[in-house]
């Protein structure tokens, strides 16, 4: 098994829910960890599509940074299913988003009502929000290891070449757990 890893990547975005976010900003650091490896799983079974290449990972954080949201666990999760849609052959994968020296409503609060004034920013590094998935499936058929994103970003629904009697009579089969491509090959027509 193989990790790419993106450590530190430095963006000033404006995400949050206080103006005083969404107006001035602030920093964030976003770190990405992607567990590659699998040349047999990978969908096209080729080992040059099977490497994820850093440079696109840091434009798909880039692009996510770019658009204001109000939650960091939306903008996580909206890195995860963009990597999904790129790269179709990853094993696992970690996203980390923190805030620097979080707001959390204070500063224009402070302007407003001096006295009152109790300023969390300074005191609290960060605020972070952490997910991570894990794509490796058994196939119910042959037992074999294989990559599945269990969602629509996954190449096994794209089922076109499949009957829709013979789906059915799968499903009945595996229940809704995918095949590995290799199985699924064996019933496309
Ligand atoms: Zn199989
Ligand atoms: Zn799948």
């Amino acid at each position: 098994m193989a990790l790419v890893v993106l450590e530190g990547m430095r963006f000033h975005a404006f995400h949050g829910v206080y103006p005083e976010e969404q107006l001035l900003g602030t920093e964030y650091v976003v770190n990405v960890e992607v567990q590659t490896g699998i040349a047999m799983a990978a969908k096209t079974d080729n080992i040059e599509a099977a490497t994820v290449n850093y440079e696109t990972v840091f434009q798909i954080c880039m692009a996510e940074m770019a658009q204001p949201r109000k939650l960091l666990e939306t903008v996580v999760t909206n890195i995860i299913q963009r990597m999904k849609r790129q790269f179709p052959q990853m094993k696992g994968i970690k996203v980390q988003v923190r805030k620097l020296n979080p707001a959390i409503g204070t500063k224009m609060r402070a302007m407003e009502n001096p006295e009152k004034y109790q300023p969390i920013s300074g005191r609290t590094e960060a605020a972070w929000v952490q997910d991570e998935g894990n794509f490796v499936s058994v196939c119910p058929r042959c037992k074999m290891p294989f990559l599945c994103y269990a969602d629509d970003t996954c190449w096994c629904k794209e089922l076109n070449n499949i009957h829709p009697a013979t789906l059915e009579t799968l499903k009945r089969q595996f229940g809704t757990t995918c095949i590995c491509q290799n199985c699924l090959k064996l019933y496309a027509g």
